[in-house]
């Protein structure tokens, strides 16, 4: 049966998956992308990206990560559609549930990402990339000169909302109570700068205008008040948290409070032979580039220790 366990299976298709691919396909090692429940991960979401070296006029998120799968590809990066419903790393070979027949390997790197949350509004979806984002910090650039809705009363919030006041003529922070989650210091911080201001015990119920695909306005209630009103704005960035996609791992692996994979440097979780990289585990920089550069050190730690096995 050995002609079923595989060397090495990556978990997830975002940035740091497909360079764990890339560098593990050129170690020879031909690992198995499970793709998951997003292909492509963040940056498939995204439109123009303009920080990943390389690209002096940017490039599109779909583009990007499309152009990395190839390139893994053709080194004999093996990918297949569909996520892992359980996992079995109490010994190796480990073994991973596919909903069908499970498939074994001796090494596992967990690249499955975090997912930002969203609100579930009707028109949401619809227009992500056309003025709702989750990620300021790959959009922002966009909306200079223009008001933009930062919803959110966390760190996240605060610091997208902090970081828009540069581009933005003004950016209001919609957040649905009246006490904040963000700490003191990130709070003070939005709250002393003169573009930003706050909506307060205030709910988003839509967002406008599909028709026109761009964002126009909001559809807000003021819960204590009931009142109901449009919201002008240019652009509603969420900052309502991401959500590591490590659960089927909990109790197997070390997670932080808010289950992102705990890692001992960079990658190593506490099981031998499972490595874990990108958003999944890093809850700090969440950037394309960083997921890129953990995936490769993933790579590169995988390959050490099958050739430590092998001996
Ligand atoms: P948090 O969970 O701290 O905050 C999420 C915020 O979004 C809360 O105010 C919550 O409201 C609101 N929210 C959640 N769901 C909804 C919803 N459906 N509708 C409306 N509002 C909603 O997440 P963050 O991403 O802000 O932070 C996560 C962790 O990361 C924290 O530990 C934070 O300190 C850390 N972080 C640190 C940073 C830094 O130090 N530079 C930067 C960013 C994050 P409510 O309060 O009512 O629940």
């Amino acid at each position: 049966m050995t002609e079923n366990i595989r060397n090495v299976i990556i978990l997830g298709s975002g940035c740091s998956g497909h360079t764990a691919a890339l560098y593990t396909a050129r170690a020879n090692l031909k690992p198995l992308v499970l793709e998951g429940h997003e292909p492509g991960g963040q940056l498939s979401l995204t439109t123009l990206v303009e920080n990943f070296p390389g690209f002096p006029d940017g490039i599109q998120g779909p583009e990007l990560i499309e152009n990395m799968k190839k390139q893994a590809s053709r080194f004999g990066a093996e990918y297949r559609n569909g996520h892992i419903v359980s996992a079995d790393l109490s010994q190796r070979p480990f073994t991973l549930n596919l909903g069908k027949e499970p498939v074994k390997t001796n090494a596992l790197i967990i690249a499955s990402g975090a997912s930002a949350r969203w609100l579930g509004l009707p028109n949401e979806q619809a227009l992500i990339g056309h003025g709702v984002s989750s990620c300021a910090t790959c959009d922002g650039f966009f909306f200079s000169g223009k008001e933009i809705a930062v919803i959110g009363g966390g760190d996240t919030a605060m610091e997208e909302a902090t970081f828009l006041t540069r581009f933005a003529s003004k950016v209001t922070i919609i957040h649905r109570r009246e006490e904040f989650r963000a700490s003191k210091i990130m709070l003070e911080r939005a709250q002393k700068n003169p573009k930003i201001e706050f909506l307060m015990d205030t709910v988003v119920e839509d967002v406008l205008d599909v028709s026109k695909k761009e964002v126009t306005a909001l559809k807000v209630r003021n819960i204590k008040t009931g009142k109901a009103w449009d919201f002008p704005t240019s652009a509603m960035f969420l900052g309502i948290g991401h959500e590591p996609n490590a659960k089927m791992f909990l109790g197997q692996l070390d997670a932080d409070k808010d289950g992102y994979l705990v890692t001992q440097q960079n990658v190593l979780t506490r099981i031998p032979g499972v490595f874990a990289c990108g958003d999944v585990m890093d809850r700090r920089y969440r950037q394309a580039v960083t997921a890129a550069g953990t995936g490769c050190m993933a790579a590169i730690e995988t390959e050490k220790f099958l050739e430590e096995k092998s001996h």
